[in-house]
């Protein structure tokens, strides 16, 4: 056993041995020599812009030691070149982003109503141009037919104002007007088709569908404006 146990660490022993007096010192020396020398490059060259870049030219060659300035500044002046040209193309995509939301934000507001900040899924267009819901419009032009109807409580729109009086007398219509530039409204609002598609498309973009069923407009204006 003990032999055994001699033979092993006497093995070990001139294994270690054989590695540690020869290989260890040229390692050690080798070892010191490559950290010594790189960092001593590194202080004698001060690189002037870039260390990373540099580093490894001058390492592979030290002859051309003033060439790889240069040549370092014209890799960087490329990069910088890259740089900016990415910069502006960046710049170029966000002014489209930008340009896309301000319009989005446009379209946005022209199938938004004015009166209730809602969506136009029901637009009529009144005769001054302006745009709005049909519930609104209905609301607004309640309204006003009450007040008429306080100062002429005869005033039917279904009945003719000859028949009314049995003469041709003409009772004024309700003085409606535009909820926004109050021009007189003396026609039925009319439906409109350009906005109410714009709203399903752009709705439809966010799976958004209309909360109102169609309502056929004749009826809807029939009780404030006269057949025409
Ligand atoms: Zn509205
Ligand atoms: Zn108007």
């Amino acid at each position: 056993m003990p032999s055994n146990t001699r033979s092993s660490k006497a093995t070990a022993a001139s294994d270690v041995v054989l590695l540690t007096d020869a290989d260890v010192r040229s390692i050690k020396r080798t070892t010191k020599k490559d950290p010594k020398q790189k960092p001593a490059r590194k202080e004698n060259n001060p690189p002037p812009v870039n260390t990373g870049e540099i580093i490894e030219i001058s390492s592979d060659e030290e002859e051309p030691a003033p060439r790889n300035p240069v040549a370092a500044t014209a890799k960087l002046q490329a990069r910088i070149q890259q740089l900016e040209k990415e910069n502006a193309r960046i710049k170029k995509e966000n002014d489209e982003i930008k340009k896309q939301q301000i319009a989005a934000a446009d379209l946005e507001d022209q199938i938004t109503c004015e009166v209730c900040s809602a969506k136009l899924w029901s637009p009529f267009i009144l005769n001054c141009g302006h745009t709005f819901c049909q519930q609104d419009l209905e609301n607004w032009f309640s309204t006003a037919l009450k007040q008429h109807l306080n100062v002429y409580p005869h005033y039917n729109v279904n009945v003719p104002p000859a028949n009314v009086y049995g003469i041709f007398q003409k009772l004024p219509l309700p003085p409606y007007s535009c909820p926004k530039c109050r021009e007189k409204v003396c026609s039925r609002p009319i439906q409109n088709f350009a906005v109410k598609g714009l709203v399903r498309a752009v709705a439809g973009q966010t799976g958004e569908t209309s909360p109102k069923k169609t309502i056929d407009a004749t009826k809807v204006w029939s009780r404030f404006f006269p057949a025409q």
